[in-house]
């Protein structure tokens, strides 16, 4: 049985966020830098943040010129321009939020490989793809690189030629991740790690918040739990995707460096100091992938190690040393999903694969949901 104190201060917010990953993190930091006084907590079922933001590959991408492609036929220009937007302005607060050198943040730029065999019919929309961000970025970000897989390496049977996004950049998750609760443990945010929200009831002066062991009592709440919100709220549209990731022992004279796509985005990899760290593959077994479920698909593991192989470092001897899986939340579109759900509750989920950049602008979003 909790005592008294306990329920008056330990079980009592202003603001609850449910999910410490890059965006209930943010949040959390939305709200203090402009509310000092409020009292804010966030809930995480485990005992690190255990979706995506500590899983993943560290690109700070803001996308290559056949996923934008595929994009601006999905959404409409408008929606796209928007979009890449989002991902900029949220790569700035992020930067700004934590500063460069802590989350090792390196801009050596991106790398779409085209393959032999494959439909290069996107490429005649580089010159209107780069008019159409040029307000964003004032220069064209995209241009052809036909030394790209000479230059780092790759196998030049396989690799045709290279379009280079000069905006694209790397970080080191794990400091990344660790600097921002850092950050939002000194703005006075509580963090609570081990606490899974089983249930919410929303009353007329607040929203009970329960876990398996406690219930706590918020004025405002804030849904940041991604590909696992049909846990608390089943109709929401979004589909779960797990993504596998494997990186290498050191490599001596490694020569790539940057981030690096092919196969429209479905295979990523990038040098992490001498290492290689290379996932992707969900598109092998969608089926299997389609889970909240970590764990790893031998399937797509033994094509990581073919493409490593064969593309990658066709000339250098190397071992991996580690894989692991993450989880990510999808849509029909690209948009997130960014919205007021009742009086008292909020949600910024569905960040489709590419939250490294979106995350904080997606928080500060949502926090002034709160503010009208
Ligand atoms: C393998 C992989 C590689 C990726 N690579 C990149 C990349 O290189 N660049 C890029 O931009 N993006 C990448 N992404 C995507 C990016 O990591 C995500 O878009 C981003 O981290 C999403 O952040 P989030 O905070 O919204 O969600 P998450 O990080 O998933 O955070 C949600 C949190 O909510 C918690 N939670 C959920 N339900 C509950 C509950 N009921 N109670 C308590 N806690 C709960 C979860 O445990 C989780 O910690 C990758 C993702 C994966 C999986």
């Amino acid at each position: 049985m909790l005592s008294f104190w306990e329920k008056n201060t330990f079980c009592n917010y202003d603001y609850i966020i449910i999910g410490a990953g890059i965006t209930g993190l943010s949040a959390a930091c939305e709200i203090k830098e402009k509310q000092p006084n409020k009292s804010v907590l966030v809930l995480e079922q485990g005992l690190l943040p255990s979706g995506a933001s500590t899983k993943n590959a560290g690109f700070a991408c803001i996308g290559s010129l056949s996923e934008n492609c595929a994009d601006i036929n999905l959404m409409g220009e408008d929606a796209f321009i928007q979009l890449v937007l989002n991902r900029w302005q949220g790569l700035q607060i992020l930067r700004n939020r934590l500063g460069d050198s802590p989350i090792s943040f390196e801009s050596y730029g991106g790398y779409e490989l085209l393959l032999q065999n494959q439909n290069t019919a996107f490429l005649d929309q580089i010159n209107h793809v780069n008019q159409l961000l040029f307000p964003i970025f004032n220069a064209p970000i995209f241009s052809l690189q036909t030394h790209a897989a000479k230059q780092f390496g790759l196998n030049q049977n396989m690799v045709k030629t290279a379009i280079k996004n000069e905006v694209e950049a790397q970080l080191d998750t794990g400091k990344m991740m660790q600097a921002l609760i850092t950050y939002t443990q000194k703005l006075g945010v509580n963090i609570l790690t081990g606490a899974k929200v089983l249930h919410l009831q929303e009353n007329p002066e607040n929203v009970l918040v329960q876990t398996e062991k406690i219930d706590f009592k918020a004025k405002q709440l804030l849904l940041c739990t991604n590909a696992f919100t049909q846990e608390l709220l089943p109709n929401i549209e979004l589909e779960s995707g797990r993504g596998q990731v494997l990186v290498t022992g050191p490599i001596p004279n490694l020569k790539i460096k940057g981030i690096f796509f092919f196969d429209e985005g479905y295979y990523y990899f990038r040098n992490f100091e001498n290492r290689i760290i290379f996932g992707g593959g969900r598109n092998l077994d969608f089926t299997a992938e389609n889970t909240t479920e970590f764990g790893s698909n031998q399937k797509i593991l033994d094509a990581l190690h073919y493409y490593l192989k064969e593309i990658i470092l066709p000339e250098t001897p190397f071992k991996v040393e580690h894989n692991w899986s993450g989880i990510m939340a999808f849509g029909s579109d690209k948009t997130p999903i960014v919205k007021r759900i009742s009086e008292r509750q909020s949600m910024a989920v569905r960040l489709n694969g590419m939250g490294v950049a979106l995350g904080s602008k997606l928080a500060k979003d949502l926090v002034a949901l709160h503010e009208d």
